[in-house]
């Protein structure tokens, strides 16, 4: 079982990456225009257009993601501080999220305090977890259980992602949020878990990670509770 509390120095060496992401989007974009060009013929039959109609859909969705992700990271300073009802928010996090869950045969379980309200950039939360949750089912591609629970204190407010999936190494959990750390080849862009640190801790949020190969990981999120330390 490993186990570490992350650093956010690592982010300083992210911050110097500049445009180098341009191939990350290039990729897509390149298959997307092909698939394009192949759509003009008019003779194509209609479940080929179909096709390739969805392939171009989901390589402009991965371009998309790669510069969303990117955005993000490079303008970490959160833009807008609003209550974050953690309750409803990861509710919506787990909608967009069902459809990837059902296919991979994941079951989903969640479990939230009903109280909860943490100070920071709605949007920007929804997108760190919907980062690590996706990480989670996709580390399960052969089916499995991902538990989400929140649990309140007078001082913080914590959320815990687990998944029983294919786990981590002490050396794959070490260079988690590295950029373009990946171990999903073509599939991954590896800039996902480096924007959840960035949110994190633009939102004063601590991260804790423990895994074991083949068991499984656990994510736990930290974060102030906002309405204590107003009251
Ligand atoms: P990507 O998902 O594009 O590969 P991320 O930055 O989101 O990039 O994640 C980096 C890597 O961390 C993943 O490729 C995977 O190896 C590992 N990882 C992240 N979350 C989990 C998890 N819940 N279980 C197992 N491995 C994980
Ligand atoms: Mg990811």
């Amino acid at each position: 079982m490993q186990s570490k509390l992350i650093k956010t120095e690592k982010l300083e060496a992210v911050e110097q990456m500049g445009a180098a992401i341009s191939h990350e989007i290039r990729n897509p974009l390149t298959a997307a225009i092909g698939f394009v060009q192949l759509l003009k013929e008019q003779t194509l039959p209609p479940q080929k257009r179909a096709e390739y109609l969805s392939i171009v859909q989901t390589e402009l969705e991965s371009a998309e993601r790669v510069i969303q992700n990117y955005l993000t990271f490079s303008k970490p300073a959160l833009e807008r501080i609003e209550d974050i009802n953690v309750k409803r928010e990861l509710s919506h996090v787990i909608s967009i999220l069902k459809p990837i869950a059902n296919q991979n045969s994941v079951e989903i379980i969640t479990n939230f305090s009903i109280l909860g309200t943490i100070e920071g950039d709605r949007q920007k939360f929804q997108q760190c977890f919907l980062n690590v949750i996706k990480n989670a089912i996709e580390s399960m591609p052969r089916g499995g259980q991902l538990y989400i629970n929140t649990t309140y204190s007078i001082s913080d407010i914590r959320i815990e992602i687990q998944d029983t999936g294919s786990g981590m190494s002490e050396d794959q959990l070490t260079r988690l949020g590295e950029p373009y750390y990946s171990t999903k080849g073509a599939k991954g862009t590896g800039l996902g878990m480096m924007v959840v640190f960035s949110i994190a801790r633009a939102m004063k949020g601590t991260i804790k990670v423990k895994s074991s190969v083949g068991n499984g990981t656990t994510f736990t999120f930290t974060f102030p509770n906002f309405h204590q330390s107003s009251s």
